[in-house]
C-alpha cells in the first residue's frame, strides 16, 4: 500500500490522519510537538502561538467530529465539553479549550490502526522525478506516495515549496487569559452562544465559554498604539478588563480565578495558497495542503478550525471518490477550495478593512457595499434580516448569501441606526488606562471609568 504522510498534529493534521486511516490508508503523523506527558495536566505546545489562546469551536467542527470521529467526540462531551445547539437541533458550538480538543484528537491518533503518530521535525519534502516521494525527518528518510502538509500558517518548510499566499496582516492583536469558574460559581453575563462577546469604541473584548468551568477573556485591539500593548502585563489586563462593566463580573475574584499567565499574540494574517501555480500546474505533484496551510483569516470570527476541517473533509472525500488517482483528487480539491474557502478569506479582507476604519472612528460607509459584518448587525434592527442572515452566521451558507441583503440592511444604516457600543473605555481611555495601570494607578481611574 502506498503510504500517506500528514505533516503537523494540529486541529487538522490529527483530524485528516485518523479520518484517513479509517477509511484504509497507512498513515504516518510527524509533528515535531511530542504531544502531552501522561504525567502533568500542562503541555507546552511548541510553535503553535494561539495554543492556549481562546478558541470557539462552531456548529461544523461538531458535525466533522460526528461524521468521521464520533468516539472522539464522545471522548469531549464526557469530560465536560458542553455542545450548545439551535432551535433545530442543528449544533451551533462547542464550549473547549483547544488544548482539551487536541489532547483528545491525540489519544484518537494514538489508538489508530493504520496510523503511526512520529515525533520529529520534517526539514524537508523529498522529490524524485517531479513529484514528492516522501519526507526527511531529523535527517531520516521517510518514503511517501502522497504527502500532505497540515503544517499550520508558519512552517518554513513547507512555505518554500507552495509559493507566495495571498493576503496580508488584518489589523488584530490579541491578548487573552484563561480562568476558572470556582466551584458552585455561574458563569459572567452571556450574549451569545459563545460566552459574550462585545463591541467597544475602537476594539472588541469576548468571554468564550469552555471546557469544565473554565473560560478565556480577551481583548482585540489594532495593534498600532504602544500603550495598549502592555496588555500583556498581568496589572494591566486585570484593569482593563474589570473596567468594562460585563466584562468585569466574569473575573470577579469571588466568582473565578486565572488559571494562565496573561497571553500576547503574533501578528495575524489573513491568508491564502491553493494548491496550483499560476499556469493552474501542481506546484509539486505528490503534495497537497490542507488547514491553516491553505487559509488563515481574523480569528474574530473564529473560523480557523471550522474552514481546516471543511477542507479536511472535502480532500478526504475526493481522496476517496477519485480512488488511486490522488492527483485528480488534488486538483478537484483546489478547485472546490476555490468556491468553497476562498470566499471566507475574501470576505475577511473586506470586513477587517472596513473594522479598522471604523475603529479608528469613521462612520458606516454608506457609499461602498456593506461589510457582511454590518449586514449581519443590521439584523439586530430589521428582524426580517434575521433569517437571511442565519446561514452566513453558522457558516452553512456563503458570504455570497449576504449580497442580496444589501439594499435592506443599508436603509438600516442610512435611517441612523447604528449598533450598540459596550459600556466600557473608548479607545482612547483604554490606552490611557494602560498606562496609568502600568504605573500602578488602577484602582483610581477604574472605579471612574466604571462609575461614568
Ligand atoms: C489568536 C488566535 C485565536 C484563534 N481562535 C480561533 C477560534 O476561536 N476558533 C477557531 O476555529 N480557530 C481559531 N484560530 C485559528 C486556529 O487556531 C487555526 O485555524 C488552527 O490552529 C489550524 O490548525 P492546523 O492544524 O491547520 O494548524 P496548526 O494548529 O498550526 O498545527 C500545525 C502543526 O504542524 C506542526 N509543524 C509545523 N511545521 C512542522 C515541521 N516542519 N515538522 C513537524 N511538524 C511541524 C506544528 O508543530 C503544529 O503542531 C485562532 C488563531 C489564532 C492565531
Amino acid at each position: 500500500m502506498v503510504r500517506t504522510v500528514v505533516v503537523g498534529a494540529g486541529p487538522v493534521g490529527l483530524f485528516t490522519a485518523i479520518a484517513m486511516a479509517r477509511r484504509g490508508r497507512e498513515v504516518v503523523l510527524v509533528d515535531r510537538d511530542p504531544g502531552p506527558s501522561a504525567s502533568t495536566a500542562i503541555w507546552r505546545r511548541r510553535g503553535v502561538m494561539q495554543f492556549d489562546h481562546a478558541h470557539t469551536f462552531r456548529g461544523p467542527v461538531v458535525d466533522a467530529l460526528g461524521a468521521e470521529l464520533p468516539d472522539a467526540l464522545a471522548a469531549l462531551l464526557r469530560i465536560g465539553v458542553r455542545v450548545v445547539a439551535g432551535p433545530d437541533g442543528a449544533a451551533i458550538a462547542m464550549h473547549c479549550r483547544r488544548a482539551v480538543f487536541e489532547r483528545v484528537l491525540r489519544a484518537a491518533a494514538a489508538r489508530q490502526p493504520g496510523l503511526t503518530v512520529v515525533t520529529g521535525h520534517v526539514d524537508a519534502v523529498r522529490r524524485e522525478s517531479g513529484r514528492a516521494a516522501g519526507v526527511d525527518i531529523d535527517g531520516r528518510h521517510l518514503d511517501a506516495g502522497l504527502v500532505v502538509d497540515a503544517s499550520g500558517r508558519t512552517s518554513r518548510v513547507m512555505r518554500a515549496l507552495r509559493g507566495d499566499s495571498d493576503g496580508g496582516p488584518c489589523g488584530a492583536a490579541y491578548v487573552t487569559r484563561q480562568y476558572r469558574l470556582r466551584d458552585g460559581a455561574e458563569p459572567g453575563p452571556v450574549n451569545s452562544p459563545v460566552g459574550l462577546s462585545l463591541s467597544l469604541s475602537g476594539y472588541f473584548a469576548v468571554a468564550f465559554r469552555h471546557d469544565g468551568g473554565t473560560f478565556s477573556i480577551t481583548i482585540t485591539h489594532d495593534g498600532t498604539d504602544p500603550r495598549v500593548r502592555t496588555l500583556r502585563h498581568a496589572a494591566v489586563f486585570e484593569s482593563v478588563v474589570g473596567a468594562i462593566p460585563l466584562l468585569a463580573d466574569w473575573i470577579d475574584p469571588c466568582r473565578a480565578y486565572p488559571i494562565t499567565p496573561v497571553l500576547p499574540g503574533g501578528q495575524l494574517y489573513n491568508s491564502y495558497c491553493g494548491q496550483l501555480d499560476d499556469a493552474g500546474r501542481p506546484r509539486l505533484p505528490g503534495l497537497v495542503a490542507v488547514g491553516d496551510a491553505v487559509c488563515t483569516t481574523t480569528p474574530l470570527a473564529g473560523r480557523g478550525v471550522t474552514l481546516g476541517l471543511l477542507q479536511s473533509r472535502a480532500l478526504i472525500e475526493f481522496l476517496t471518490s477519485c480512488a488511486g488517482d490522488d492527483d485528480l483528487a488534488v486538483a478537484t480539491f483546489d478547485g472546490w477550495c476555490r468556491s468553497w474557502i476562498r470566499p471566507w478569506f475574501l470576505d475577511h479582507i473586506a470586513c477587517d478593512a472596513d473594522r479598522l476604519r471604523r475603529w479608528a472612528g469613521g462612520d458606516v460607509d454608506l457609499t461602498r457595499p456593506l461589510p457582511s459584518d454590518l449586514i449581519v448587525a443590521a439584523a439586530q434592527k430589521d428582524a426580517t434580516l434575521r433569517g437571511a442572515v442565519a446561514g452566513y452566521d453558522s457558516m452553512s451558507a456563503l458570504p455570497s448569501s449576504l449580497d442580496g441583503l444589501q439594499v435592506r440592511a443599508r436603509a438600516v444604516y442610512a435611517s441612523g441606526w447604528r449598533p450598540t457600543l459596550a459600556e466600557g473605555p473608548d479607545r482612547e481611555e483604554l490606552a490611557q488606562l494602560c498606562v496609568e495601570a502600568s504605573s500602578g494607578d488602577t484602582d483610581r481611574r477604574a472605579r471612574e471609568l466604571c462609575s461614568g
